[in-house]
C-alpha cells in the first residue's frame, strides 16, 4: 500500500484522502463503538489530522465527551472518530476506506468489553482498554 489512501461514505457525499501512510491500525471492541457502528467488532485506520483532505459537504458531527465521531449526514454511514485528547490523529472507520484489504489490524483494544460470543483466532497484542496512551494519561 502506497499514499494517497482514499475513502468515503457508502453514496459518495463524503470523501476523504489521506496523504501519508496511517500510524495505527486496531480492533475496538468498546461499547462506544459497537453503538456508534452497530457493528459486534469495529475496526479503526489511524492517520495525523494534517496529513489527511476532506471534500465534500454532507460530514456530520456527534460529540460526546471527549470523543467526536463522523458520519455521512446522507447516508449516514460512520467515518471517523477524533479525541481531543489526541489532538494530531484522526481514526477512521477501517470499512470507510476503498481498499480496507490494504489495513491489517495489528492489534485488539478493549477485549475486556469484547463480545463472549465472537471469537477472532489471531495471535495480535490484546488490550484490555486502549491501545494509544491519552497525553493527560486518562484511559477513556
Ligand atoms: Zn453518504
Ligand atoms: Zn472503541
Amino acid at each position: 500500500m502506497t499514499a494517497p489512501h482514499t475513502g468515503g461514505c457508502r453514496c459518495g457525499a463524503v470523501r476523504f484522502e489521506a496523504l501519508a501512510e496511517p500510524h495505527h491500525v486496531s480492533y475496538c471492541h468498546c461499547g462506544d463503538c459497537r453503538r456508534a457502528s452497530g457493528a459486534p467488532v469495529s475496526a479503526f485506520v489511524g492517520f495525523l489530522v494534517d496529513q489527511v483532505v476532506f471534500t465534500g459537504k454532507a460530514l456530520k458531527m456527534f460529540e460526546s465527551g471527549p470523543v467526536t465521531r463522523s458520519f455521512c449526514g446522507i447516508c449516514g454511514s460512520p467515518i471517523a472518530y477524533v479525541d481531543e485528547r489526541l489532538e494530531d490523529d484522526i481514526y477512521f472507520m477501517l470499512g470507510a476506506m476503498d481498499v480496507p484489504a490494504d489495513f491489517e489490524p495489528t492489534l485488539h483494544a478493549y477485549v475486556s468489553e469484547q463480545l463472549a460470543f465472537l471469537h477472532m483466532s489471531d495471535d495480535l497484542p490484546r488490550h484490555l482498554k486502549t491501545s494509544v496512551k491519552r497525553r493527560d494519561g486518562t484511559v477513556p
